[in-house]
Order: C-alpha cells, then sequence, then structure tokens
C-alpha cells in the first residue's frame, strides 16, 4: 500500500520564534500515524529552529528551494550541501510560484530535481495548469508536458524516488480547492502516464499529491480518492492545530 504524505508548504511564513512556537503546539498535539509520512517544508532562515523543534518527532524537514550547483558564485542562493546541516531530507522543486514568479524554467527544474536525486534528496515535484488550460480542457495535456520535461532522460529507479504534487495553479492560495473528482481524474491520468512510461511497478507506488486550498474540513474528501495519497498545503498548514488535525485526515472522516 502506498504510504500518505501530508506536506506543509510554508512559504514565507514563519520565524524562528514563530516557528518555535509551532513546534511546541505541535508536539503537544500530534503523534503522527505510522503510515503516514509528514514534512515541512520551511522557509531557510526556520530550518535550524524546525530542526531543533522537531527533534524526537518523525515529522520530516523540507526546504522550498536549493540552486543546483554546489558552491560557488551564486549570489543569494542556498545549495543541497547547506541544507543537509539542518536535516532538510526533501526539497520541493517547480512550484507555481517559483515557477511564475519567479520564472524558474522547465529547464531548470529538470536541473534542479535531478541534483536532489544525486544528493539523496527526496523531491516533491509540482506541476499544476492556470485555469485557462482547464477552462480549455487542455488540464492534463499541460500537465503532462511538465511531467514528461521534469522526467526527459531519467531512469525509472530515478523516477521512483519522486513524489508528484498536482496543484492547479487557481486553486493555490485562493480558498477556491478543486473538487476531489477533478483531482482525482488529474491523478488517475498521471499514474497512467506513469505506468505507459515507467511501469506499472512505478506508477502504482509512486505518492500522489494534491495540492490548492486544502484545509481540515476538506481534506477528508480528497483523501478518500483512489489516486490522491497526499496534500500539499499552505495557507492551512501554518496553524499547529489545523496541521496536526490533517494529519490525522482519517479521524475528520467522522
Ligand atoms: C501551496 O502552497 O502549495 C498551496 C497549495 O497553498 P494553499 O494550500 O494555501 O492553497
Amino acid at each position: 500500500m502506498r504510504k500518505k504524505v501530508i506536506a506543509a508548504n510554508w512559504k514565507m511564513y514563519k520565524t524562528s520564534k514563530e516557528t518555535k512556537e509551532f513546534c511546541q503546539k505541535l508536539s503537544q498535539l500530534l503523534a503522527v500515524p505510522e503510515a503516514v509520512e509528514s514534512i515541512i517544508f520551511a522557509p531557510f532562515t526556520a530550518l535550524a529552529a524546525l530542526k531543533e523543534g522537531l527533534a524526537g518527532t518523525n515529522v520530516a524537514i523540507g526546504a522550498q528551494n536549493f540552486y543546483p550547483q554546489d558552491e560557488g558564485a551564486y549570489t543569494g542562493e542556498i545549495s543541497l550541501n547547506m541544507l543537509k546541516e539542518f536535516g532538510v531530507s526533501y526539497v520541493l522543486i517547480g512550484h507555481s510560484e517559483r515557477r511564475g514568479i519567479f520564472g524558474e524554467s522547465d529547464e531548470l527544474i529538470k536541473e534542479k530535481l535531478r541534483k536532489a536525486l544525486a544528493g539523496g534528496f527526496k523531491p516533491i515535484l509540482c506541476i499544476g495548469e492556470a485555469w485557462e488550460i482547464r477552462e480549455k480542457g487542455e488540464a492534463l495535456a499541460y500537465c503532462l508536458k511538465q511531467l514528461e520535461s521534469a522526467f526527459n532522460d531519467l531512469s525509472a529507479a530515478e523516477v521512483q524516488k519522486v513524489i508528484v504534487a498536482y496543484e492547479p495553479i487557481w486553486a493555490i492560495g485562493s480558498g477556491k480547492s478543486a473538487t476531489a473528482e477533478d483531482a482525482e481524474e488529474m491523478l488517475k491520468g498521471i499514474r497512467q502516464y506513469l505506468n505507459n512510461n515507467f511501469g506499472a511497478e512505478i506508477a502504482n507506488e509512486m505518492p500522489l499529491l494534491y495540492g490548492g486550498s486544502v484545509k481540515p474540513e476538506n481534506i477528508a474528501q480528497f483523501m478518500q480518492k483512489e489516486n490522491i495519497d497526499g496534500a500539499l498545503i499552505g495557507g492551512a498548514s501554518l496553524k499547529a492545530e489545523s496541521f496536526s488535525q490533517m494529519i490525522r485526515f482519517r479521524e475528520m472522516q467522522k
């Protein structure tokens, strides 16, 4: 059975002090069920506090960004080696805010994916369409193109280490999530693509996530779907109470 994944993307929120407070609250609320992999993608400046605050828990630490070089004259950038010091095991790649606001190209995303895999990090690769593309009925084709570009020339063994998150751009931070049915249809199509290109084992084993205005009130609807193995959550992950509720999504079904 595929592991469930509940991941928090804190974006540009939380100082070290706020991170410490979050972890204190979370530790009072949370025993992460064995079958759930939970991850917090924090800003760089909060990673030290997060490492300290999550010590002794089974919540993993993720970074929202990195530059795909070991070191060098890249002012303002952070390498994977630097992230290792903070216990980072996951990295987010291809988030629509990085693609849209910071102009990250498919080429850079591809390079980052390779670098993360070579460095032994677990990448969550985000893909997703804009509203105009969905309206034209081209959402799946668009997302598969993004996948194809990122996976191009990767071996099946490498693809096996990736988690894909489908995040429609119009649903991120908008309060307007996709319906569970639409998200399921997209992830089913993505699994089919994996099956056709990398084989049944990889297709059956890769956790596929949905992201876009997930919150405690709607998470169960998504998690009940056959092809949705988890969620990438922005706004609703910022409070320890709601993050811990979503990790225990099974209880939210009752
Ligand atoms: C995200 O940042 O990836 C995200 C899905 O944000 P939100 O949950 O706020 O829509």
